[in-house]
């Protein structure tokens, strides 16, 4: 399945995966598992649906926002979107390493995004040992907004903007499935189908 090669000394990226990180300890692991099971899996149709801008920044938005931080630093991951909690509200989530501040971005919208391309294997807490390629721009510039309303314009490059576009794709109900070469997601779809998941 992992037969390409990779821009980035075919490492996978983590967004959302943690499986592949063996160094925990049981207890981790098994937090890990039990925030899992609050992540929306596969078949759920919230995965396919539009989220809707956010209009209120109040403490509600701010607590989801929090809850949805610790969910993703529970999982081991590095995303996460709130279509992935079955919110369908234009917020996500991110942080790359584990002693940065995790980063919300409301309302993101795409300003530019660079011709220059490159092919990344990606994971997601929604699809379980699912690993696919996924072709992506290496820079973007987005637009969004703060937990409090404020603009913020962010300048990414490479694993950043990769996660950025991954988790925004969740926004818009698109999954890496939707991206992968064809005999991968073939497999993918078995591999999901031994989970009963689809
Ligand atoms: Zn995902």
């Amino acid at each position: 399945m992992n037969d390409h090669v990779h821009p980035h000394d075919g490492d996978v990226l983590e967004a959302e995966v943690g499986s592949r990180r063996p160094d925990f300890d049981e207890e981790r692991l098994a937090r890990r598992e039990a925030a899992l099971r609050d992540v929306v899996k596969f078949g759920d149709p919230v995965l396919k649906s539009q989220a809707l801008p956010v209009t209120r920044f109040d403490d509600e938005l701010r607590r989801e926002i929090a809850r949805m931080g610790e969910l993703m630093e529970a999982s081991i991951g590095i995303g996460l979107a709130a279509n992935q909690v079955g919110r369908l509200r234009s917020l996500l989530v991110y942080r790359l390493d584990d002693e940065g501040p995790i980063q919300a971005l409301v309302n993101p919208m795409i300003e530019w995004a660079s011709a220059d391309s490159e092919w990344f294997e990606e994971g997601c807490l929604s699809l379980p040992q699912v690993y696919v390629d996924v072709e992506r721009p290496i820079h973007v510039r987005v637009r969004a907004q703060d937990a409090e309303g404020a603009v913020l314009v962010i300048e990414a490059s490479g694993l950043e903007a990769r996660v950025i576009q991954h988790e925004m794709d969740h926004l818009d109900g698109v999954l890496i499935l939707d991206r992968a070469p064809r005999d991968q997601r073939r497999e993918a779809m078995r591999a999901l189908r031994e989970l009963d998941l689809a």
